[in-house]
């Protein structure tokens, strides 16, 4: 048997010695093998995944010490607190301690008897400290929450930046293994370039969890879902997102006056506050918690059966974070998302507020655009979220998901599309979606008439339909992939050779939408009771639809030419 086969000897007892769990999960073993074979590691897990462990293990086992970085000063308390009662040689320094108690720490170290010491980045910048870690043997560097060292991740954190040169300064390089849920192409750069990671083993496991149902549901009137949901979920705790401290406040108190013994949670309330509503969702004394994504980091409660988000996050690395904390003990548990397109003004108003510079604005537009168009699928949300991540899918429906769910007729909306693509050439792809729905609706908005868009032979031909029904049947149809939408605070909406294919009549739309706009297609009026969506009849319209195609199909094959 050679060392490390040895060392996953070792590793495997631990692990029932120490936690009682019988057996490394999917991805566990094979990177603390990587870790124990001295090879930098980067894991990438989802949130519940088991990513302490993984550092853990390997700590108890390699010669020197383990240096966790961690993010937050209550996370690592915690995590210390779970590690000593376990009775693994673990301490946390940060500045809550006093000199003495960090000196004790330190000597402890020194002496062996401390295999694992989480400190938070800052500290890695602090000379004093930098001098009597270099008088330690380090076998380790374990970055945990890896993802705020880069800008492109959500929780960006200057100090992560200290990471590389502190371990420079020491006189043997350690292994260094970072950690993280976020698998953005972009991040994981990051990560691997200014964590200085060399040639590192990646691994990815399944982001995909089986026990999560995942949903997102339009037009629902959101308050009273929510009480409704946590009255008939009374038994099981659950977390509640919502986007601002006024929502939190508010539902709060509405959940409390219907008798839902809930707590809440923002950064704008006293820290004992926070505390004792933390504790008591921790212990079940309260069933919900109301909170801002202030709430949760490292929150480690395996039986939250839900989380609700009230408005929709900012981008999907942060919705996979905060909906994972769902179901982390592998029982079956709700993610549901309450979309309402308000929620894209609110997020893009975030996004102005915050004074950043050019290409970091772009991305988080480019990200929320990705968020929306989650928002707006009809395909399976599982794959919609394992294909933002990269993970590789067998592209089986999960069947769990409402877009699996989902029984609503599958509804040839082709005319229609081929209305909006044709107003879209007609106005050049130079406009955003909202007024290529005011052009559709006849409008005669200042816009309308200022670029003169009502003599278009298009406009006004989805009159029937309200312009907020036409903007979402548009936002469909760029989430489904027929049309591309620029970046920035103000996109434009393109064609693309899908949606040219479709005016030629080569490919046809079949779409599973919303009710309002199913109700109204022009494809389908003619044989639905509700009667025509158009003033003029369905036969008209498809005359002039038809005379529109002539005419756009030539100007295609020119172009072509
Ligand atoms: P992460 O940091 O990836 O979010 P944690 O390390 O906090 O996840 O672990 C999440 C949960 O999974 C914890 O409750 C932990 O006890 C449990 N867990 C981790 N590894 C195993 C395992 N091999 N067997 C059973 N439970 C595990
Ligand atoms: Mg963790
Ligand atoms: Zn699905």
């Amino acid at each position: 048997m050679n060392l490390l086969e040895l060392h996953m000897e070792q590793a495997q007892s631990f692990l029932q010695k120490y936690y009682g769990y019988p057996d490394f999960r999917e991805g566990q073993r094979k990177i603390v093998e990587s870790v124990l074979s001295g090879s930098d590691t980067l894991g990438i897990m989802p949130t519940g995944g088991g990513k302490s462990v993984c550092y853990q293990i390997p700590a108890l086992i390699l010669p020197g010490l383990t240096l966790v970085v961690s993010p937050l000063i209550s996370l690592m308390k915690d995590q210390v607190d779970a590690l000593t009662t376990m009775g693994v040689p673990a301490a946390y320094i940060n500045s809550t301690l006093s000199g003495k108690e960090v000196n004790d720490r330190i000597r402890a170290a020194k002496r062996g008897e401390i295999k694992l010491l989480y400190v938070a980045p800052e500290r890695l910048e602090l000379d004093w400290f930098r001098e009597e870690m270099s008088s330690l043997e380090i076998s380790c560097v374990a970055v945990d929450e890896a993802h705020c060292v880069s800008q492109w991740g959500h929780d960006f954190r200057t100090s992560y930046l200290a990471v590389s040169p502190f371990v420079n300064s020491l006189p043997e390089r350690p292994i260094i293994a970072a950690f993280t849920a976020t698998a953005t192409p972009e991040v994981m750069d990051d990560m691997i370039r200014l964590l200085r990671l060399e040639d590192p083993a990646l691994f990815m496991t399944g982001l995909g969890r089986d026990n999560l149902s995942m949903s997102v549901l339009r037009g629902e009137n959101k308050r009273d879902f929510v009480l409704n949901y946590a009255e008939t979920h009374a038994h099981q705790p659950g977390i509640v997102y919502a986007a601002t401290r006024k929502e939190v406040d508010d539902l709060y108190e509405r959940l409390r006056q219907s008798g839902i013994p809930a707590g809440r949670y923002h950064a704008g309330l006293p820290d004992r506050e926070r505390e004792e509503s933390q504790e008591a969702f921790l212990y079940d004394d309260i069933r919900v918690m109301v909170a801002t994504n202030a709430f949760g980091m490292g929150i480690d409660k395996s039986n939250v059966r839900y989380v609700i988000h009230y408005n929709m996050p900012k981008n999907m690395e942060a919705y996979v974070q905060e909906a994972g904390r769902a179901g982390r003990d592998g029982e079956p548990s709700d993610c549901i998302l309450l979309f309402s397109p308000q929620d894209i003004m609110t997020q893009k108003f975030l996004i102005e507020q915050n004074p950043q510079d050019g290409d970091r604005k772009r991305n988080e537009y480019r990200k929320l655009q990705q968020m929306i168009e989650y928002c707006y699928s009809t395909s399976c949300l599982k794959w919609g979220m394992l294909d933002y991540f990269g993970e590789a899918h067998d592209r089986k429906p999960c069947g769990i998901c409402s877009s699996c769910r989902d029984e609503r007729e599958l509804v040839d909306m082709t005319v229609d599309a081929q209305i909006i693509f044709s107003c879209i050439h007609r106005m050049r792809e130079r406009f955003g979606v909202s007024l290529v729905a005011s052009v559709l609706k006849g409008s005669q908005n200042k816009k309308v008439l200022q670029y003169g868009f009502e003599t278009l032979p298009t406009y006004g031909m989805m009159r029937r339909r309200t312009e907020k029904e036409i903007s979402e049947l548009i936002n469909l149809l760029i989430a489904e992939g027929y049309l591309a939408l620029s970046e920035g605070q103000y996109p434009i909406v393109r064609l693309l050779p899908l949606s040219v294919d479709v005016l030629k009549g080569q490919h046809q739309v079949m779409m599973r939408a919303p009710e309002p706009i199913l109700s109204k297609t022009a494809s389908s009026s003619s044989n639905r009771r509700r009667g025509s969506a158009y003033d003029d009849g369905p036969s008209a319209v498809n005359e002039t639809v038809f005379e529109q195609l002539r005419l756009i199909r030539r100007e295609l094959a020119e172009r072509d030419r």
